[in-house]
């Protein structure tokens, strides 16, 4: 059939893998269209996602400091929160985001179409906007159409219950909050709520909280954490929700059938968040030709092409970690192979942050990894507690951790536990990808007195390989 628009590339999905595909393919030359359901750009990050509940924590982070300035001498009023006015200052954060966004767009004459796409054919996808169905013609792809919360299949319909979408809306603050997931998201969110006031529960299934990090990291999160939460409960299901007048009751089951489960539970508010599953099934794939694996995901190559070799796949679609970054690095893949580029996506490794107080980052091979592969690592670790910055600031609970190859001693893995854990993070994956070794680490000059010298600091101490 005919054609409403015609271009040389179409971007499905404007989160940081879409537009970031679209901005790289619209300065290789390509006439590019990018099409997103909703009236902003940036996707689950920048509108229901990394950008607003950052701006709650930093907020969460500063009444935390400031209360904790008693034991140094200065003491602050008890806090007065407006609710109101921190919705709508968290509001002002996305709205900036997002002008800035469709800003860029329109200066590099990216053709935003707003509406819902389901591909027609392996050249033509239909998008329903507000003025009806459009058809899009295109020469080659890039699939970014993300991800979406999971729900369970149990729990009934209640405003008492949210996602995480529901929790950054921040409507009002409970008095007794459970978080059914201790992942990142679940935790930097409870670490939001309770500063603000409310009384949390967090229950897991699994043995520890924010899998995938070394525990020894975790261990010392938890410790400064204990005052925090009322109770955490690991290795327990929850297997009933009920909405009841008086609140949300919650039934829980002990993974393990011979410990007691604990007791039911009533809750003012419920946040469920359990994973996030691809949308790979809800975008008329198959029209394409495109395969989609049984849970949503898209396979693609090192080119991030999918089987269709014109038609390439971004972000949570097409696998773990469904991280922002790793999102916005493929999509330059995408965007310069279909530029006719010889890119490949050749990351060594991803760094994860929670962005929690303490914060917890790693990168690259952890240590529990290496155990349970049998990888024979040594390591270099600094206490916070011997950082004079730490000490300083009132924060030495922490520490830096930095894995070697025993052999080579060059670094292959890092974590970080501490205050700013994030933003120092970058730095050992640039160790990573760059090949070094301790000795470079550690011989690096690090400015003093700061909290990423103390990077150069677990090389230093590392087999003494410096001295
Ligand atoms: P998405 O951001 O999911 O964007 C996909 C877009 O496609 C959406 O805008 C959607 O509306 C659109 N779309 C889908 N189907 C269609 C269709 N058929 N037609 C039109 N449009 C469509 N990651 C981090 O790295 N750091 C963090 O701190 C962080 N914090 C997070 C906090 C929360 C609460 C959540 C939920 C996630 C967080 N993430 C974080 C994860 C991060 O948001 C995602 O990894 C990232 O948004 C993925 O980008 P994407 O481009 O793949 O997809």
């Amino acid at each position: 059939g005919t054609a409403d628009i015609e271009c040389d590339m179409m971007v499905l999905g404007a989160g940081p893998g879409g537009y970031s595909a679209a901005f790289r393919a619209a300065d290789l030359g390509l006439s590019t269209v990018l099409i997103e359901r909703y009236s902003t750009l940036g996707g689950v990050c920048l509108n229901v996602g990394c950008i607003p509940s950052k701006a709650l924590l930093h907020v969460a982070a500063v009444i935390d400091e400031a209360a904790a300035m008693a034991s140094h001498g200065v003491t602050f009023g008890k806090p007065e929160i407006d609710i109101d006015k921190l919705r709508s200052h968290k509001e002002k954060v996305i709205g900036k985001m997002t002008t800035g966004l469709a800003g860029m767009a329109k200066a590099r004459k990216v053709n935003v179409v707003q509406g819902v796409g389901q591909f027609v054919g392996p050249n033509h996808i239909e998008v329903a906007t507000a003025d009806g169905k459009k058809v899009v013609q295109f020469k080659q792809a890039i699939i970014a159409a993300g991800s979406s919360v999971v729900n369970l299949p149990f729990i009934p319909q209640d405003p008492r219950i949210v996602d995480s979408t529901g929790a950054l809306e921040l409507r009002s603050v409970p008095k007794r909050m459970l978080v059914i997931g201790g992942g990142i998201i679940g935790l930097e969110m409870a670490t939001v709520y309770s500063t603000l006031g409310a009384r949390i529960d967090v229950v897991e299934m699994m043995d520890g909280l924010m899998q995938g990090a070394d525990r020894d990291l975790v261990k010392v999160w938890q410790k400064f954490n204990e005052k925090r939460f009322d109770k955490i409960m690991l290795k327990t299901k929850t297997v009933g929700v009920e909405a009841l007048k008086e609140g949300i009751k919650v039934t829980f089951e002990a993974a393990d059938s011979s410990v007691a489960a604990p007791e039911p539970q009533v809750y003012d508010l419920v946040l469920v968040a359990v994973g996030r599953s691809p949308n790979g099934k809800k975008i008329g794939a198959e029209n394409a030709g495109v395969a989609v694996t049984d849970r949503g995901f898209i396979e693609v190559d090192a080119q991030m092409r999918t089987n269709v070799h014109h038609i390439f796949a971004i972000g949570d679609l097409v696998g773990q970690p469904m991280l922002a970054h790793k999102a916005v690095h493929e999509a330059h893949v995408a965007a310069e192979a279909a530029a006719g580029e010889k890119a490949y996506f050749d990351a060594r490794v991803i760094p994860s942050v929670a962005y929690t107080d303490p914060e917890v980052a790693w990168v690259g091979l952890t240590e529990d990894e290496a155990k349970a592969k049998g990888i024979k690592l040594d390591k270099g670790l600094f206490p916070w507690a011997a950082s004079g910055r730490a000490v300083a600031n009132g924060r030495d609970e922490g520490f830096t951790k930095l894995l070697f190859d025993a052999e080579t001693h060059r670094i292959v893995g890092g974590g970080i536990v501490g205050t700013h854990a994030g933003d120092m993070i970058g730095e050992i994956a640039l160790a990573i990808e760059m090949g070094a070794d301790a000795v470079d680490i550690g011989k690096t000059i690090h400015p003093h007195p700061t909290l990423g010298e103390s990077i150069g600091m677990a090389a230093e101490v590392y087999k003494g390989v410096c001295t």
